[in-house]
């Protein structure tokens, strides 16, 4: 090669960059040279490490986006949460979850438990864990998500609204069966469960209801509630909470004598549903 080919490549690094989108190997082109010169660098350590810095920002954006997207009413994680204080969860089935094998097993995670347990901070943990990885999460309530798909079906625009809820690699439910659904929202919480097993989206829900209740989660609709907890159960990891509520364990400490602990009964899991009591 001679000294004008020479120039010309030097010369076509930046539009070349720039061209196939690099920004940041671009805007790293000139000082990773100048390090590579210096530390004598083999031609392809440098092309790696200029290109590894392209993809470590990329992810970092992808996250950045991942996370704005996943609506977290707040932020959790993984090593914010006192395993020593909730003895009935099983560490090392946590640390499975966080392996995130889960979202390509399309397996769902189903956190059952009383109040204060720490149902949402593991959903959320494990949903920022998601995104980390570089995947769509979309986080929700059960009402949340009801009222707004109810809404956009009146308005006619139910298509793209529930795909919101469909095409994230992860949807998390929160707080199913708090609040009860009237038909329509119980059919449409239903549609996004069916939809997901469908094509093998992994859901993680949290509730404070028995299985067995579920009729009075979709409007005492018993077949919706057992077609919906067939489809949520047949690939699933249920954690079901015993234990009393971190929010209230300090203050009972505090209390002079104590006092009662609360929600000590782990949550039934069985999945016969109670027929719901006939309306007088
Ligand atoms: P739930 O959803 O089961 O009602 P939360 O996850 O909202 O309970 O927990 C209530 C509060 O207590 C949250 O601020 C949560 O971070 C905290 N919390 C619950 N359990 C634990 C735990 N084992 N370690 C650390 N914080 C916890
Ligand atoms: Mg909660």
């Amino acid at each position: 090669m001679n000294a004008s080919t020479n120039l010309a490549y030097e010369q076509s690094a930046q539009p070349a960059l720039q061209k196939l989108g690099l920004d940041t190997a671009l805007a790293h082109l000139d000082s990773a040279a100048q390090q590579a010169a210096a530390g004598d660098w083999s031609y392809t350590h440098f092309l790696g490490y200029l290109l590894a810095g392209e993809i470590d920002e990329r992810h970092r954006r992808t996250v950045a986006l991942n996370m704005q997207f996943a609506r977290f009413p707040y932020l959790k994680r993984l090593d914010g949460f006192d395993f020593d204080a909730q003895p009935g969860i099983d560490r090392r089935l946590i640390d499975e979850l966080a392996t995130g094998r889960f979202l390509a097993e399309g397996r769902n995670i189903v956190l059952l438990g009383p109040p204060g347990v720490g149902k949402t901070h593991l959903a959320i943990a494990l949903g920022v864990q998601t995104a980390e990885m570089g995947h769509r999460v979309t986080f929700t309530s059960a009402i949340d998500m009801a009222r707004r798909l109810a809404k956009a079906m009146a308005e006619n625009r139910l298509h793209r609204e529930i795909n919101i809820f469909k095409q994230p690699k992860l949807l998390i439910i929160d707080e199913v069966g708090y609040l009860t659904l009237d038909q329509t929202q119980a059919s449409l919480l239903f549609q996004v469960i069916s939809s997901r097993y469908d094509k093998n989206q992994a859901m993680i829900l949290t509730s404070n209801k028995a299985f067995a209740d579920w009729a009075s989660v979709f409007a005492q609709d018993t077949v919706l509630a057992s077609a919906a907890l067939d489809r949520l159960l047949h690939r699933c990891t249920v954690i079901n909470i015993r234990g009393e509520s971190y929010r209230l364990k300090d203050k009972r400490r505090a209390a002079v004598g104590g006092t009662q602990p609360q929600g000590l009964q782990a949550v039934d899991t069985s999945v016969t549903l109670r027929l719901p009591e006939a309306k007088t």
